[in-house]
């Protein structure tokens, strides 16, 4: 018998949409067609990651696809049951392993037992979350949700070279409402500038300006050098923990812009988020949402509303009988608050 389909438009977002139903789907098995894919983008249709993403989804709960290729703008995923299992997917250029992986887990956590899952490509790449963020920020709010995932580096990717590679193990369990008011009180902060095939002076110059904007000590900065092999490439990551959440900011270093400027947008990106007050800030916030939603609760604050959080919002509701709300406090702190209906 055919399942009907749940019918999403692709333009309200980006790969994010599509990466969010392809999870849902998998984890409630409900088919859905999607049409429209990274419309407004410059170059629309699935990319190589998003396409990975799909085929990756596919295999792990052997769905039935149809649309599933490179430039597509639709494509129709009929999920079946879930598979735990050693995968190993590749990308195939350096789009984002991170994103791949996070569509792959809230299926895995449901899955009739432990999995890993290896995927080679970008690991650090400017508009997806860096694989420091996801083992420093992500998951250990997903490990207080009650779920065993581990998470490690093994070689890093940067745009455009790639070839980086995640391991992660996954443990399937219940995730459990989690709430975050707030972040709680400061207890550490660290600067890592990730140089590989790059001049050692980039990092020094992008630390000393968080030590002189941010007013950091110096045994909070570090170079981390890579092996030139897995670059070239450069990453300032401003990872601050509190109480009950760690945020890591991130900005990547071009050329032709100053060191100087790529330490500014990290440290205003940090700042930002340190004057509100709230739990998250913008990348936290899109990414708790989904997790959040499967567990059938939870609550967080976040100082920034963005198009990602609110086209997500979307998305989940169509899939589970579940309500995110959101209420603006302040240009700069919003409360989201998830109930199960
Ligand atoms: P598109 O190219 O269509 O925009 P995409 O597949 O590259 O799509 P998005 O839909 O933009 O991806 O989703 C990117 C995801 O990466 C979002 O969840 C966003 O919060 C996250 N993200 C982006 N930058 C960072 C960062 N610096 N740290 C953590 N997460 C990040």
């Amino acid at each position: 018998m055919n399942k009907p389909f749940l019918e999403l438009d692709g333009a309200i977002g980006g790969g994010q949409i599509l990466r969010s139903a392809l999870s849902l789907s998998m984890v409630s098995g409900r088919a859905f067609r999607i049409r429209n894919i990274r419309a407004r983008r410059s170059r629309p249709g699935l990319l190589r990651q998003h396409l990975t993403a799909v085929l990756a989804a596919a295999e792990v709960c052997a769905a039935r696809t149809d649309g599933a290729e490179l430039g597509s703008q639709t494509l129709s995923f009929i999920p079946g049951s879930i598979r735990a299992g050693d995968y190993r997917f590749a990308i195939g250029s350096a789009g984002s392993c991170t994103l791949v992986m996070q569509t792959l887990l809230p299926a895995l956590l449901v899955a009739p037992g432990p999995s890993s899952l290896r995927i080679t490509g970008g690991t650090h790449n400017p508009l997806a979350p860096p694989a420091d963020f996801l083992q420093r920020a992500w998951l250990p709010l997903l490990r207080r949700m009650g779920v065993g995932v581990e998470l490690e580096l093994l070689r890093h990717g940067f745009m455009p070279a790639g070839g980086g590679e995640l391991l992660a193990r996954v443990v399937p369990g219940e995730l459990r409402p989690l709430h975050l008011p707030a972040p709680g009180t400061r207890l550490s902060q660290e600067a890592r500038s990730l140089l590989s095939g790059v001049p050692g002076h980039v990092g020094q110059r992008e630390l000393q300006r968080v030590a002189r904007r941010l007013g950091w000590a110096q045994e909070c900065l570090k170079v981390d050098a890579i092996p030139t092999d897995q670059g070239p490439g450069n990453a300032l990551l401003l990872e601050i923990t509190c109480e009950r959440v760690t945020e890591m900011f991130c900005a990547f270093g071009q050329p032709r812009i100053s060191s100087e400027r790529v330490a500014d947008q990290a440290i205003d990106l940090a700042r930002t988020w340190l004057d509100s007050g709230a739990a998250t800030s913008e990348h936290l916030a899109d990414q708790l949402l989904l997790p959040m939603a499967l567990a059938g609760g939870g609550s967080f604050s976040t100082c920034t509303l963005s198009d990602h959080l609110t086209s997500n919002i979307e998305v989940i509701q169509r899939f589970l009988p579940v309500r995110c709300q959101v209420q603006s406090r302040r240009q700069d702190f919003h409360d989201v608050v998830i109930t199960a209906l």
